[in-house]
């Protein structure tokens, strides 16, 4: 690619896409890419016809339509006895994706350092390129996940500038316990950083382990960014309806930069997503218990397949170590898997800069109907040793 500039060549294709390419090509089951094969709440698509019918159909304002806007801040209040003023301190934005991005870009200078963990969500390592920024990253080791408090703390230097943190943890499942945060809070208030807190995920926890956001730890509401977004939480990832909310000058910070990112998205999506975030308890409930087995139904068949599985305590994927059946590289079995037993998956090393630990691992999501989920596990069983 002899135009593009030289920070983002490494980052010229995502796995996601590749392997749903790879997927539709052999016509294999995507257990890949993270997306459910279900439609979303049924008044949530009606919500959105009748606004596309009404006339929602031109801008939004910058910041977000205000029935969006409220209803996060009332969800904030609700699930977290956060507080944040709808008018000040919300942001929508084109899904989590253009929220992280517009964080980045917003408080990074070049040369800047972000703190994050490793294996991490593809896009934050491009961000951070694209901010001319540096990353430093902490390994999370299975089979917990955890990392070694030293290595956090030697992250840190007199150029960092965010910690950017993503719990419950694409791909490893790992939902951060209160403990963790709060070494991580304690570093971010001693070297005076943001941190920019990616939480999707935030209502797919399982085995009753609560999601806590870091912005509920004591001091750090002040300095916290937190990011969600609809598509995992109401399985409409197309949709790209996401938000942020921080203290005002944070938010007026990202929103400098997101104005000319996309400048708005989703106009008749926005009140529709309003609506969905005052569902009741039990449509929460549900969406995590659902989940649970899914995440269940899988991790038997892919046990019985002889893989080794680190149960997740959230998201919806299941990190798995190929090296049981004789594979030592999940990258080129991940390329092989469609032809071999007719199953895509996510090799995670890619989400490393240091592939090496992460060599024999491949991501699996359960996002996907019962019946799916079972198809995809016969076939994985018939993954015989090499
Ligand atoms: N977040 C999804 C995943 O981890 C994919 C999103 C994307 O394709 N960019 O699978």
């Amino acid at each position: 690619m002899p135009y593009l500039v030289e920070r983002m060549r490494p980052f010229t294709s995502t796995i996601f896409a590749e392997m749903s390419a790879l997927a539709n090509r052999t016509g294999a089951i995507n257990l890949g890419q993270g997306f459910p094969d279900t439609d979303g709440p049924q008044s949530l698509l009606e919500d959105a016809v009748t606004a596309i019918r009404s006339g929602a159909n031109q801008y939004p304002p910058g910041i977000g339509v205000a029935e969006l806007r409220h209803a996060i801040a009332r969800h904030q209040r609700r699930f977290y006895d956060l507080d944040p003023d709808p008018d000040t301190e919300v942001l929508v934005t084109a899904g989590a994706t253009e929220a992280i991005a517009a964080s980045i870009l917003a408080l990074c200078e070049p040369g800047d350092e972000v703190v994050t963990f490793e294996p991490y969500y593809d896009s934050y390592a491009a961000c951070i390129a694209l901010a001319g920024a540096t990353r430093r990253t902490v390994p999370l080791r299975k089979p917990d996940f955890g990392f070694d408090p030293a290595e956090l703390r030697a992250a840190f230097t007199d150029r960092t500038r965010i910690v950017l943190l993503n719990s419950p943890h694409n791909p490893t499942g790992k939902v951060f316990a209160r403990r963790e945060l709060e070494l991580i809070a304690e570093l971010a208030r001693a070297h005076d950083v943001i941190v920019v807190t990616d939480e999707v995920y935030e209502h797919q926890t399982f085995d009753g382990v609560p999601h806590v956001p870091m912005a509920t730890l004591p001091g750090m509401a002040d300095r916290t960014i937190t990011i969600s977004s609809a598509g995992k939480t109401f399985s409409v990832t197309g949709w790209k309806i996401g938000w942020l909310d921080a203290p005002a000058e944070l938010t007026a910070a990202v929103r400098a930069v997101k104005q000319f990112l996309t400048y708005v998205n989703g106009g008749p999506f926005q009140p529709a997503i309003a609506n969905a975030l005052d569902l009741p308890d039990g449509f929460y409930q549900q969406l995590a218990s659902g989940l649970q087995r899914k995440r269940d139904l899988l991790t038997r068949g892919l046990r019985a397949g002889g893989l080794e599985v680190f149960q997740p305590r959230g998201t919806y994927f299941i990190v798995t170590d190929v090296a049981p059946l004789g594979y030592d590289d999940g990258v080129e079995l991940c390329w092989r898997l469609p032809e071999l037993v007719g199953v895509a998956a996510v090799p995670v090393a890619v989400f490393c800069d240091d592939p090496e630990p992460a060599r024999t691992l491949v991501r699996f999501a359960f996002c996907k109907q019962d019946e799916v989920l079972a198809e995809a596990a016969e076939r994985l069983a018939k993954l015989t040793a090499r």
